[in-house]
């Protein structure tokens, strides 16, 4: 990665860190990702083989295939005539490019859809712009999922949720304190916590982990963007599918992590050039959603979830007449997808949906 000798939004962060104090990690990875001028996702296009990390629809169109024919199958559920579908950070937009082409078999839901991206990076609106540009279907985009109107629903959010700022906590000997950056006397960024323990993280924690240890770091988000989606199913009809990594059941650990250039990075160095993600917990996500009354299906792992929706027929499809050298990059992208090794995407990356409901029974989901 090249670094600029002044880093606009560092010069900003030591700025605040001196004259206010230190930072919590929930509002650094704020302003590191969405700062509305010197922010990762404003300024810049990070994701696929040139950019800092690649995402499923990245590495080959049988998810974006497979999610299309996903939502056609829930639109039947839902039996409405219009439908909002929706997507949280579509990145370069290669998911809904490829479920736009795969739904020209139901032509039907083709003809309900009315999309609506949700995404805060004026760079990466452009390049969607750019990509559906030839559609016929009716598109617009928004900063925030509040700006999108109520109305049946399908909403899909593959690695979004993992950019949302998370907040850590670290169990001293007197409770909870947050975690925090600060600038350190060598001039540099550090982590650190925060002098006085807080009595409402004792509040909001008790419920939610047991057996902790001093030293132990705790990480959550605010439920909002789970509560809103499921507010959304519950309301008007609909399915929400999140795909993300993440963990089944809330659980201790730091998870925050910094990435550049297909590599991993030091969360503090570079603020504002590198990405910066932390796990979903998808307990707390269902335990959101069913607050709302709304049903919740999964979390089922990505490589299973892709299997039960045909990912090998596809794949064997695609494959027909093709060279073999061609033939073999659809059988490695079809084997990173449902990698089941401990760390590969099949494993780590789960999903989850939440519908209103009405809706018994989503497809890849038992
Ligand atoms: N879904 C895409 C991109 C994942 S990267 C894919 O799978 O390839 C995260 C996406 O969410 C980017 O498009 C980013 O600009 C967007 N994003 C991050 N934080 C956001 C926020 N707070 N509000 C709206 N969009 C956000």
């Amino acid at each position: 990665m090249s670094i600029p000798a002044v880093m606009p939004l560092e010069a900003e962060l030591r700025r605040h860190l001196q004259r206010i104090g230190p930072l919590s990690v929930s509002k650094y990875m704020e302003l590191c990702l969405t700062h509305p001028e010197h922010g990762y996702y404003t300024t810049r296009t990070p994701i696929g083989a040139g950019g800092d990390f690649t995402t499923a629809p990245e590495i080959s169109q049988m998810f974006g295939e497979l999610i299309g024919l996903w939502a056609a199958a829930v639109w039947r559920g839902i039996g409405s005539e219009n439908l909002r579908l929706i997507e949280l950070g579509p990145g370069r937009g290669a998911m809904m490019v490829d479920l736009l082409r795969a739904a020209k078999v139901v032509p039907d839901f083709r003809a309900a859809l009315v999309l609506h991206l949700v995404e805060i990076s004026p760079a990466l609106e452009r390049v969607q712009r750019e990509a559906l540009s030839g559609t016929e279907v009716p598109v617009s985009w928004h900063h925030s999922l509040d700006d999108v109107p109520d109305g049946p629903l399908i909403l899909l959010a593959n690695e979004f949720i993992d950019a949302l700022p998370v907040h850590q906590a670290v169990m001293c000997a007197d409770g909870w304190h947050e975690r925090v950056v600060k600038l350190g006397k060598d001039g540099a960024l550090h982590f650190s916590i925060h002098r006085d323990p807080n009595p409402l993280f004792e509040e909001l924690l008790q419920s939610r982990i047991r057996n902790v240890k001093v030293g132990d770091v705790f990480e959550w988000r605010d439920d909002n963007i789970a509560l809103e989606i499921s507010r959304r199913v519950v309301k008007s009809q609909g399915a929400a599918l999140v795909i993300d990594y993440g963990h089944l059941a809330t659980a201790i650990g730091d998870t925050l992590q910094a990435v550049s250039r297909h590599g991993f990075a030091d969360p503090l160095v570079a603020p504002g050039l590198i990405d910066l993600t932390a796990h979903v917990d998808f307990q707390a996500l269902a335990e959101a959603a069913e607050g709302m009354g709304a049903r919740v299906h999964g979390p089922v792992e990505q490589g299973e979830f892709l299997r039960r929706l045909g990912i090998e027929q596809r794949a064997l499809a695609l494959k027909r007449g093709l060279s073999p050298a061609r033939a073999a990059s659809i059988d490695a992208a079809l084997a990173r997808l449902t990698d089941a090794n401990p760390t590969g995407m099949g494993r780590i990356i789960k999903c989850i949906a939440f519908s209103s409901p009405g809706l018994e029974w989503l497809p890849g989901f038992n």
